[in-house]
């Protein structure tokens, strides 16, 4: 199989598994910018799934965003034997029993618009109570550096489900999602977004973790 060759053919330590090469397991061309970015002090080269000669379908069924993260760090990992990171995020409502959850990019079906997918929560919560509408931005990162040295860490951030959407930045749940009486989390601006979301949170915790692979394998 071509992606197992091409993960020895960079093996750069004598374990045959290589240290340098990390692959993010999707094809999100935004998702391997920002990871991109997040790893480049530490001097690892980031591939999408598709570089490493990964194109198998990859059925994501977890319960959780946790899981769903494992699944797809754990497909990839058993066929390049590679480090991998993989990345699974949504948006939990109290009221809704934790839904849209895992199935938040399809919550108003497949090829629905992110305005329809708001529209749905929104009429869902339609009279409830402003106290009864808390919610949260998940994101659960799977990182396996090697086999049983495997790390999940969870990033949120909390707000509510406003009335109607607010703002035109963002993207998904960004316009509903309210941060305080008056921001939504689509009223404030990329950089101030990216300081405070589930993602940065998330980061933050495995960039500790990268610090002491770094230091470990100095
Ligand atoms: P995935 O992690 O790429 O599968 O994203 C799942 C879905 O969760 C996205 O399609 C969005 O609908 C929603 N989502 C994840 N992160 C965010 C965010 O930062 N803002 C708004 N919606 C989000």
């Amino acid at each position: 199989m071509e992606h197992q060759r091409s993960s020895e053919e960079q093996s750069t330590v004598p374990d045959g598994i290589s240290r340098k090469r990390l692959i993010i397991a999707s094809n999100n061309a935004g998702k391997i910018r920002e990871f991109k970015e997040l790893l480049s002090p530490f001097g690892f080269e980031v591939i999408s799934m598709r570089d490493a000669g990964f194109n198998e379908e990859i059925v994501e069924d977890g319960d959780t965003f946790e899981e769903n993260a494992h699944i797809k760090a754990r497909a990839v990992w058993e066929a390049t034997k590679t480090p991998t990171i993989a990345d699974d995020s949504g948006l939990e409502i109290d009221f809704l029993d934790g839904a849209p959850g895992v199935y938040s990019a399809r919550y108003a079906g497949e090829g629905a618009s992110d305005k329809e997918r708001c529209q749905k929560v929104l009429d869902e919560m339609h009279g409830v109570a402003r106290e009864l509408r808390d919610a949260r931005f998940v994101c659960s990162i799977y990182f396996i550096y090697a086999e049983d040295d495997e790390y999940s860490v969870r990033g949120e951030v909390g707000g509510y489900i406003g009335e109607k959407p607010k703002g035109k930045n963002g993207f998904g749940y960004d316009p509903i999602f309210m941060l305080n009486d008056d921001d939504s989390m689509a009223t404030i601006d990329e950089e101030e977004k990216n300081k405070i979301s589930h993602r940065a949170n998330a980061f933050g915790q495995l960039s500790k973790i990268f610090e002491e692979k770094l230091n470990a394998d100095k």
